[in-house]
């Protein structure tokens, strides 16, 4: 008997992360599973520049996926750094995790690569690469199976199961073809980014691997995370209008991409002697969605199900999160403790329990990339100074914290008055806020156009002056907003 007259269990289209773990974890509980990708591995996925916290690397370890597999030659990341501009900054350690204390700005196709050899290695799954998926077979309104065409073939082939899923992405051809209807969509203000790896940056001045994000204040964001093989990703993004103020009608993604990174002086500044490595990726009007995840014979995982603005870096974890509840559900399902509907319906509440205070977090961050006025910016620095805040942020894209939750009027308020009194004895004394950015050093700044440096030490009296008026005609506005 050929391949295509056989049949599955389940059919998992797409193999990266949502579609691998989902194929090795339904695998893993018994049921005969084909894995298909149009892609062949190792390859990189259409867009993605992307860091992985303690917690996506827990769920890898249920699997048995190796970690010294996906993050070969790849620099442990201990802290964030988020600086706004040369006005503040904060330095956090990553909270530990069942064990580890790290991220990792992983190589997107060495980590796909050891994802789908691990499937494709696990007793029970088929792995087809080089395979695209160009229709569903149906049996009324029910999938029964796929067809598509091997890459290099002409001969059209289908494969059968008892559910096919949708693991292909976020312009996944299950979801369409299925008509799954979208929900929870927020797509205003739309955002784009652009991103490229690049070698010999110059190391910042805290001297180990980071992830540094850096705000312009003027609506643009910045993120440098030390990568593998001694490359590092230098990401930007904005409000699509902002970035589209830098591309004067040019169409090449580079003139931009250098455009945007000429606005940052002290990511320009990094760059001075750099070399890009890679071509210039981007994407225009970052979706934010979710689908419905199931319907007779189908199912959805991944960006498939539910995609946000990657701001956050929190999209694999959601594909891996999705794999592991969808595996759970069905093989609940298949070992007779729920019925179908039942057992989907709780793979939908799953998914929103756990996805949807993120979503709310990304689209807040996506909406705060607005330029800020003075009064945020003072609120700003006063919140960074604060240690329990800083400790508590950087335990947000490591899933052990809510953003939203942080930001209580008590914090605000608290924030605010201690900081002016730190900032009246430093108007007496001269000392500098622990926040402080340091000044470029002179070399690294040569041919690069220069903001303030030390802006606090200057500001501080002014501040003293200014503040009731800036309290009176903005303290109000962030409250009510909050
Ligand atoms: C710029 C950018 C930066 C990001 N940064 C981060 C980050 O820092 N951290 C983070 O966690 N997430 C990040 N993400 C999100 C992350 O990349 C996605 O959430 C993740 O890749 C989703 O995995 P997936 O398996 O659902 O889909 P994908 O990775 O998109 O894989 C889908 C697969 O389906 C296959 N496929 C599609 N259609 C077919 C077909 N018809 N037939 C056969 N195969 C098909 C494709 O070839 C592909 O291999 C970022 C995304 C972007 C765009």
């Amino acid at each position: 008997m050929s391949l295509s007259e056989s049949h599955f269990d389940v059919i998992v289209v797409g193999g990266r992360p949502s579609g691998a773990t989902l194929a090795a974890r339904l695998a893993q509980g018994g049921l005969r599973v084909l894995l298909l990708d149009r892609a062949t591995f190792p390859s990189l996925p259409a867009v993605s520049s992307p860091i992985i916290y303690a917690c996506s690397m827990a769920l890898l370890d249920e699997i048995g996926v190796s970690e010294a597999d996906y993050a070969r030659n790849t620099p442990k990341i201990r802290k964030l750094v988020s600086e706004s501009r040369d006005y503040y900054r904060a330095i956090a350690a990553l909270p530990e995790d069942r064990g580890r204390d790290y991220a990792y700005a992983i190589d997107r196709a060495r980590f796909d690569y050891a994802l789908w050899q691990h499937a494709a290695n696990t007793h029970g799954v088929t792995a087809i690469e080089g395979f695209g998926v160009s229709d569903l077979l149906w049996d009324g309104a029910r999938v029964i199976g796929v067809e598509g065409v091997q890459h290099g073939s002409r001969n059209v082939e289908r494969f059968y199961a008892e559910m096919v899923v949708g693991a292909d992405g976020r312009w996944s051809l299950v979801a369409r073809k299925v008509g799954a209807p979208l929900y929870n969509v927020d797509d205003a203000p739309t955002t784009s980014l652009y991103y490229a790896y690049w070698r010999n940056v110059q190391p910042y001045d805290i001297g180990e691997p980071l992830a540094v994000a850096h705000s312009t204040l003027d609506g643009l964001a910045y993120l440098m995370m030390d990568s593998a093989d001694g490359t590092t990703a230098v990401v930007c993004e904005g409000h699509a209008e902002t970035i589209e103020r830098f591309s004067q009608g040019a169409g090449a993604p580079e003139a931009l991409y250098e455009a945007l990174l000429q606005n940052a002086p002290r990511i320009w500044a990094r760059l001075q002697g750099a070399e890009r490595v890679t071509s210039v990726r981007g994407l225009k009007h970052t979706p934010n969605y979710y689908r419905q995840p199931f319907g007779d014979g189908w199912a959805l995982v991944g960006d498939a199900v539910h995609h946000k603005d990657p701001i956050g870096g929190q999209g694999i974890y959601d594909a891996l999160f999705s794999a592991k509840v969808l595996a759970e559900q069905y093989l609940a399902y298949k070992r007779g403790a729920l019925d179908y509907e039942s057992a989907m319906r709780g793979y939908k509440a799953r998914l929103e329990e756990e996805t949807l205070p993120v979503y709310r977090n990304t689209l807040a961050a996506r909406a705060n990339l607005a330029p800020s006025n003075a009064f945020q910016r003072l609120l700003g620095r006063y919140l960074v100074e604060s240690p329990e805040v800083v400790e508590a942020l950087a335990r947000v894209p490591a899933r052990m914290g809510d953003a939203t939750q942080l930001m209580t009027t008590r914090t605000i308020v608290l924030s605010l008055a201690r900081g002016v009194a730190r900032d009246a004895r430093r108007a007496l004394t001269g000392e500098l806020s622990p926040s402080a950015v340091p000044p470029l050093p002179i070399e690294r700044a040569q041919g690069v156009r220069e903001t303030s440096s030390y802006q606090q030490r200057l500001g501080c009296l002014g501040w003293m002056l200014a503040l009731p008026a800036i309290v009176m005609f903005n303290g109000l506005a962030v409250l009510r907003r909050e």
